[in-house]
Formats: structure tokens, sequence, C-alpha cells
């Protein structure tokens, strides 16, 4: 999108252990050599990876995320992070609304929209997360779907300084298919408009809208040069360091 910096950012999800860094070192160390001037990076990891994970990016053009926050500062949950922990440990952003945490964890639009004000309480970037089901896209509920998830998972103080949106089939992730470039520019413009009716003009007009679901650098070209997508989430291929590079080259 015209005036919009692009941004690749990984998923690395229930991915990773000390023995995995050295991918992001390699990662970082791709941004440094050239990538970018392409686009801005971000991988975001396990929890208990993230100080870790910041350390060796440092020094990098490459920001470190949370997969997830908990809504609230501190207290009794036991097992949950709170967006400020992450901020702690050296997050920049938080993904917020995966799909695998909307069908793992229950998790409601109300529970994303408080999650995404919980990630700007603690100053990081929310990535809201939405998406149709297969059988949604099937009967044609997709644009129906992406309206009432961005109307209740996006909280009307979203900028495009905190906040990107991400656009991703769950039908898409980890499955290796992926919708045709004109269905993704058909959902990407659908998000764009639905974020101008909540935001105003100016503000949607520049959010970021990413795309994910089997991006890989195969189709990378193809997907992040469709019209309103302004990058890509990237899970399984966030993990390798050349295939990550790969898909940050289409830029
Ligand atoms: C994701 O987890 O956000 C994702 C898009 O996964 P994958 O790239 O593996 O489909």
């Amino acid at each position: 999108t015209p005036g919009i910096r692009p941004l690749v950012a990984g998923n690395w999800k229930m991915n990773g252990t000390s023995a995995s860094l050295p991918e992001l070192r390699s990662i970082g160390q791709g941004f440094i050599n050239g990538l970018d001037a392409r686009t801005d990076a971000l991988v975001c990891v396990p929890a208990t990876l993230l100080s870790r994970a910041a350390e060796t990016v440092s020094g990098t053009p490459v920001h470190v995320g949370g997969e997830d926050c908990h809504a609230n500062q501190s207290g009794a949950h036991t097992g949950d992070v709170s967006a400020e922990m992450l901020k702690d440990a050296g997050a920049s952003h938080v993904i917020v609304g995966h799909s695998e945490r909307r069908t793992d964890h229950g998790e409601s639009d109300a529970t994303v929209h408080a999650k995404a004000e919980a990630a700007w309480r603690a100053g990081l970037v929310a990535i809201i997360c939405v998406g149709e089901t297969r059988a949604q896209r099937e009967s044609g509920a997709t644009l129906d779907v992406l309206s009432t998830q961005v109307a209740g998972s996006v909280p009307s103080s979203a900028t495009a300084a905190n906040a990107v949106l991400a656009y991703e089939p769950v039908w898409a992730i980890g499955t290796g298919l992926t919708p045709t470039a004109a269905d993704v520019a058909e959902a990407h413009a659908h998000i764009r408009e639905k974020l101008a009716e909540k935001l105003g003009q100016a503000a949607a007009a520049k959010m970021r809208i990413l795309y994910g679901g089997s991006v890989k650098p195969s189709n990378a070209v193809e997907l992040l040069g469709v019209a309103n997508v302004d990058g890509a989430l990237v899970g399984g291929a966030s993990l390798k360091a050349a295939d990550f590079l790969g898909i940050a080259e289409a830029y």
C-alpha cells in the first residue's frame, strides 16, 4: 500500500528452545545485510525464549514479540503471561487473537479486544488476527465474518502506530493451502474498509494489514504483491532463517 513500509513477522508458535537461537541470529544477520532496506522484521517467540531472543537480535533491525498475552497486568492467573511481562522481557509487539488461541482457548472477539488494550497499556504494538474457517468460506460468509471480527476485536483507539491487522484464513494456516490472489485482495480491501468505518479513513489508510497462511518463499512474491497486503505473518517458514529471509526478499 502506498506510504506503508511492509512488515514481515514470524510466529514460532509452540516451537523453539535455546537450540533455535542460531536461526534467529541468522535472521538478524540477513536484515543487517540489506533486507532492512526493504521491510521491517519481527519474530514472535514463546515466552520462555523472549529475553534470550531479544539479546540474540540486539544490534540488528529485527524485533521480537510475544505470541499472546493475558488481559490483566498481574495477578492470580497461573501459567499466563501479561503484556507488561513480555515488554519487560524485550518484546516490542504481541500477537492477539491468533486463530489457534481463538480455537484452543475459546477466545472471543471481546477477549481479543481486551488483550489489544493490554498490549497498549504495556507499550506494545498489537498484531490483531482475523480470518474465516473453511466452512465459513464455503458458505460464502467470509466478508461477514471479517466484519464481525474487526468490529469486535479492534478497539476504537487503534492507530497505525499501535496496531497491525493480520488476515489469516484459518484453513490456510499450516496446511499449504492459500487463497487466490483475488480472494486475498477482496479480504484485505474489506478489512481496510471496516477499519475506515471504525477509525476513520486517514488511520485506516496507514494501518498495516498482513497476510498469513502458508506463506513461503515460493509464493511470497505473488501473495505480498496483492493490493492492500502490507506484509506477512509467517508460521512454519519462520523457523528456518533461509525461508524467512526468502520471504522478506519478496520486497
Ligand atoms: C501463523 O501461525 O500465523 C501462520 C500463518 O502459520 P503458517 O505460516 O505455518 O501457515
